[in-house]
């Protein structure tokens, strides 16, 4: 298998399971207990919250572990919106937010708040003039993503955070799609709220933290223990965590090479498009190199797709399809309005793993299948 479906979930690394192993087998003590073994996976905790905390150049009580990305959009959005209700019911995000945060915002609206939902230019890069144009005197909460994960754009998270900041209004951003690929730093991007997710870093899968900045008041959205400062109850996942700052620190350490591999790797595939001759067009401008959204004219996604796993690779859609009927991809319809290209587009995401010689496979794949489409 040829995969390439990163922005959608990553192989984990043996060295995290490695990392892993002693906390699911040896060291599995409870980390509220006060015995050794307790104090072992205590520690664990600790140093992988360090570790994290400082990648983000937060402190490490700014960070609460959660279940995955969906977890910490939902505790940010919900908390945020519900610590400040009496302040405002005024909300800000954009229309082509990851579901976890969209559908978020959609409950908030069925429970009174007023919620304005940003338009996503072409270029998949929302304006600060848009953002500023939208702001009310009642406005709380605004959230919108760092890096999208279906066209790869990169929003500009730190004008936003000083013009909100500015304001006295929360700035919460999806940050999934970058966290370990880029640097981030919590203070220059003026950020109150941030949730990265383990299993797109080729970590495990059900991990996420949420950053916090200090002072900042989420409202509880779990009930039970006192853990994470008792911000969010459960015991904690410390083979889960554990394995996060594994993930993260490879990411950190190979991130320059890997980054200029993925690169490579980008620009060999459009060559060899380019060279073929098949009609295509990116979608969005260029962002994080891994993610490529490619529009390709006149082809039908279900077969198009299904033809591309006969030959072993594995790419995506956005649209979801269900029983004969393709959804548009929400993302692309956000930039594109009603046009083919919602229903006609195919992300290819590069991650660990991918050699030079896959590329090739892959731009051959598209090559021949494209044609059978457009000839
Ligand atoms: C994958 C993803 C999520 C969800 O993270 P999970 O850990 O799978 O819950 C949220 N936002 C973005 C941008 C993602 O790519």
């Amino acid at each position: 298998m040829n995969y390439f479906d990163h922005s959608a979930t990553t192989p984990m690394r043996p060295e995290v399971l490695e990392a892993m192993t002693p906390y699911l087998l040896e060291q599995y003590g409870n980390p509220s207990s006060v015995h050794a073994a307790g104090r072992s996976a205590r520690a664990a905790i600790d140093k992988a919250r360090r570790q994290i905390a400082q990648e983000l150049n937060a402190k490490p009580t700014e960070l609460i572990f959660t279940s995955g990305g969906t977890e910490s959009d939902n505790y940010a959005i919900f908390g945020a919106a519900e610590a400040t209700r009496e302040k405002g019911r005024h909300l800000i995000t954009t229309r082509f937010e990851h579901h976890a945060v969209l559908h978020a915002f959609e409950e908030l609206e069925k429970q009174g708040y007023d919620v304005t939902y940003l338009d996503v230019p072409n270029t998949g890069v929302v304006s600060l003039a848009a953002l500023q144009e939208a702001v009310r005197e009642d406005t709380t909460l605004v959230s919108i993503m760092f890096g999208n994960n279906e066209v790869g754009t990169i929003q500009p998270i730190a004008a936003f955070g000083q013009f909100l900041r500015e304001r006295g209004i929360l700035f919460h951003t999806d940050a999934v799609q970058v966290f370990g690929k880029q640097a981030i730093d919590v203070e220059a991007l003026h950020v109150d709220l941030l949730s990265a997710s383990g299993h797109k870093i080729n970590g495990p899968k059900g991990i996420g933290l949420l950053y916090v900045r200090t002072g900042v008041k989420l409202a509880p959205q779990t009930f039970g223990g006192e853990q994470e400062r008792k911000r969010r109850a459960g015991t904690e996942n410390v083979p889960g965590i554990v394995g996060l700052a594994k993930a993260l620190e490879l990411m950190i350490a190979e991130r320059d090479q890997q980054q200029d591999h993925i690169k490579q790797l980008r620009s060999v595939l459009l060559t060899r498009l380019n060279e073929s001759g098949v009609t295509y067009e990116v979608n969005g401008v260029e962002g994080l190199p891994n993610v490529l959204n490619l529009y390709f004219p006149r082809i039908e996604i279900e077969p198009f797709l299904i033809m591309l796993d006969m030959r072993q690779m594995a790419v995506s859609s956005g649209s979801a399809c269900t029983a004969g009927s393709v959804e548009p991809s929400h993302v692309l319809s956000a930039m594109y309005g009603e046009d083919e290209r919602t229903r006609a587009s195919v992300r290819i995401s590069f991650g660990h793993g991918n050699e030079l010689a896959q590329v090739e496979l892959l731009a051959q794949a598209l090559q021949d299948v494209v044609k059978s489409f457009q000839n």
